[in-house]
């Protein structure tokens, strides 16, 4: 995976570029920063990571991108990115290759992470109502024997397929939490954030 570095750059490309309408969702049902914390997170990613002598191994270039996030993201999501960043980092090692499984396995890290933190379930109209569906994809009961890019694929139509999700349903943790009602019929912000890396990342990759 010595192309890490070039995949981080494609997904805060994708945050930096989208971060005004990330910000528009967020100010409906939150307090309208999500797309300026997002942007800040990723430049401070990218320069954390430029610092670095050595990015041929993804586990510490993912750790170095998770501690930026959360020194710099801040809010609720800051903590939550970077710490799913860090121990997805954390679940690679040396012998760490891009396929089906070590995919499964850093996603499953990064969610466990976030639900430690955030104690926020599927269905709560959060980031994880796009990440576990993403993450459901490549275990091996739905991947079988498929190649990894039809997986990839099928994770980005997930992706999309939980945003809508998050549009019906109102906020049970979070900052939107206290519009109740309000919330529904807007996608939730940190949803979108989560497509929009997972299909940067998929564009690189395919
Ligand atoms: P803040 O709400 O503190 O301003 P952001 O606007 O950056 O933080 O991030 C808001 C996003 O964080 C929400 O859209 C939601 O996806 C996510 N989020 C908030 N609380 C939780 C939680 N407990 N678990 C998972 N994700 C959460
Ligand atoms: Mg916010
Ligand atoms: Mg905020």
């Amino acid at each position: 995976m010595t192309r890490i570095k070039d995949a981080l750059d494609a997904v805060a490309a994708a945050v930096i570029a989208r971060k005004d309408y990330l910000t528009s969702l967020d100010a409906k049902t939150g307090d309208g920063d999500h797309g300026l914390n997002m942007a800040r997170g990723f430049r401070a990613a990218q320069e954390a990571v430029e610092e670095m002598d050595d990015t041929s191994q993804p586990g510490p270039v993912l750790q170095a991108v998770g501690k930026a996030l959360i020194r710099n993201v801040g809010g609720a999501a800051g903590p939550l990115y970077g710490a799913g960043f860090v121990k997805a980092g954390e679940a690679c090692d040396a012998e760490t290759r891009l396929n089906v499984a070590s995919i499964e396995k850093l996603l499953r890290a990064a969610i466990e992470a976030i639900q430690a933190r955030g104690r926020a379930e599927k269905g709560d109209k959060t980031m994880l109502d796009v990440l576990i569906p993403i993450h459901d994809c490549f275990l091996p009961e739905h991947a079988e024997d498929k190649p990894l890019f039809e997986v990839l694929q099928e994770a980005s139509k997930a992706a999309g397929e939980g945003v809508n999700y998050t549009k019906t349903i109102i906020a049970r943790k979070g900052r939107a939490s206290l519009v109740g009602e309000r919330s529904i019929g807007i996608e939730d912000p940190g949803a979108v954030s989560s497509m929009i890396m997972y299909r940067a990342l998929y564009q690189f990759l395919k």
